[in-house]
């Protein structure tokens, strides 16, 4: 459609003033506010549902991965990860579980949404960053290289909130977008999934059996993805195995789409289940107030993560996050998973477990001695070149396909906000643009504050 309608000239109330602007409040968002805070900036954090955490709370996406290295040994990922797994703990919200199956990692974290989302309310008051929930980001205000303001909508109406500094933290990066930042897509843009809570269970041989027989006649044969507990909860499970294709839900209309879709999916998959397996039902408890959204636009910035550096564990003088999780890349129009580990296995299933093929990635292109026993990201996967106040924080990260399989998993975003969060002071406190700032100084001052970069 290429009609328009021209909005008479508006004037929006300024409703805050702030150092630094966070949208969006994932973990990512909220420790990038967290850290920004305890250095001492006056933050301000928009988040347009009810409640903090994003795809780990909303999504009901709830696995944490391991914090060490692929030998278990050393520690490599700590900060505000490792403060938050500490606070559930003490809550049961989080439990420790070691490695289940071939395609596990050696040790992950189970959390529970709910404890999750009161963590990350507890940090927003106790570091008084100013919250606004229930707030969309509209619009984003700009002179030259500098964002001034930005606009949002709630239930006040629409309001400015004047700042000095902005991290995009909405993972589709629609301050970006806004702001004409470059973005792009990769070809292998990894599907979404309805997450929801389970009640009641069957025997998973029996589950994948009736999934084999009759998964046809339902339009289930080809798709498979995981499941697992929720911690502190018994009898109710959280289930990921299925997948919307097809869709980019960073459009209005494929969002409402996987949505529904999403749900309708569930729904008859229960039924085909139900109806087979001669047990008890099996119900749905809850779907996610949101589908678990794994990949839209990445913004372009100086350095694209890339399979090569990544999965060969290259270094950096200012890194500022750490990971081992495996690349593991969700196919785009059909039901297979492709896992690569930096131990060289390759592991490619498809069909609900029916085709299983292995190959050693390592050997493949001829390399000999140790593999790396972790990854790094450089501190200028940070940098654009349009704004000398912006950076864009969580899985719209400059990553390309294989990359992005392996960083998008949340102990690493999760360290992409803390250091989004910690730049942001950098520029503020040296009174310098984001261009020019050194790196260095954002990876000290994120070890001062507990990070293991
Ligand atoms: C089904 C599924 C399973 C996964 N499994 C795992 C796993 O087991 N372990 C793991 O670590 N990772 C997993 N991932 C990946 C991981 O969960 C995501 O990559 C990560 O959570 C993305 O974080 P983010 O901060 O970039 O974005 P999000 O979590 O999407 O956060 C963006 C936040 O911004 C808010 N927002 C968006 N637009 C606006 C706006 N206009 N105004 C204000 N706020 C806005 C959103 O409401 C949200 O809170 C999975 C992903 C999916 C979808």
């Amino acid at each position: 459609m290429s009609a328009f309608l021209k909005i008479p000239e508006t004037k929006i109330p300024v409703i805050a003033e702030a150092d630094l602007v966070v949208v969006g409040g994932s973990c990512t968002g909220v420790f990038a506010a967290v850290r920004a805070a305890r250095l001492g900036l006056d933050v301000v954090l928009v988040e347009k549902l009810n409640m903090l955490g994003g795809v780990a709370t909303a999504g009901l996406v709830n696995v944490w991965h391991s914090l060490h290295d692929i030998y278990e040994q050393k520690q490599v990922i700590a900060g505000l990860t490792e403060e938050t797994l500490q606070r559930l703990m003490k809550r049961s919200g989080a439990e420790k579980l070691d490695g289940v199956s071939q395609y596990a990692v050696p040790s992950h974290y189970n959390l529970n949404p709910w404890e999750l989302t009161y963590v990350l309310d507890q940090y927003v008051q106790e570091n008084k960053i100013r919250l606004l929930l229930h707030t969309s980001f509209v619009q984003a205000i700009k002179r030259d290289r500098k964002v001034e303001a930005v606009i949002v909508s709630n239930v006040d109406g629409l309001g400015a909130i004047k700042t000095k500094f902005v991290v995009d933290a909405t993972g589709d990066g629609r301050v970006a977008k806004d702001l004409g930042c470059p973005v792009y897509y990769n070809d292998l843009l990894q599907p979404p999934t309805s997450c929801f809570l389970l009640q009641g269970e069957i025997p998973v041989e029996k589950w994948s059996e009736i999934v084999k027989r009759h998964g046809t006649e339902y339009g289930f044969s080809d798709d498979w993805g995981w499941w697992g507990n929720i911690a502190g909860l018994k009898d109710i499970s959280l289930r990921a195995d299925l997948h919307v294709f097809g869709v980019d839900c960073s459009k209005a209309a494929d969002l409402t789409y996987a949505e529904m879709e999403g749900r309708r999916q569930t729904m008859t998959y229960l039924e085909m289940l139900n109806k087979y397996s001669g047990e008890d039902p099996m119900r749905v408890v809850a779907f996610g107030s949101t589908i678990g959204i794994r990949e839209t636009a990445h913004y372009k910035t100086r350095y694209q993560a890339n399979g090569e550096d990544l999965l060969q564990g290259k270094r950096y003088d200012a890194p500022i996050m750490n990971g081992t999780y495996r690349v593991d890349i969700h196919h785009k129009n059909s039901g297979g998973i492709t896992f690569r580990y930096l131990d060289g296995r390759e592991v490619v299933v498809i069909g609900n477990g029916t085709q299983v093929l292995r190959d050693d990635w390592r050997k493949r292109k001829g390399l000999t001695g140790d593999p790396a026993p972790y990854y790094q990201l450089p501190f200028e996967v940070f940098i654009g070149e349009e704004y000398d106040n912006f950076i864009a924080a969580g899985r719209m990260l400059n990553a390309e396909a294989e990359a992005f399989g392996a960083v998008r998993v949340m102990v690493n975003l999760n360290q992409i906000g803390e250091a989004a969060g910690t730049a942001a002071y950098v520029c503020l406190h040296t009174d310098k643009a984001l261009q020019a700032i050194d790196g260095k100084t954002v990876t000290e001052l994120l070890r001062k504050g507990g990070s293991a970069v």
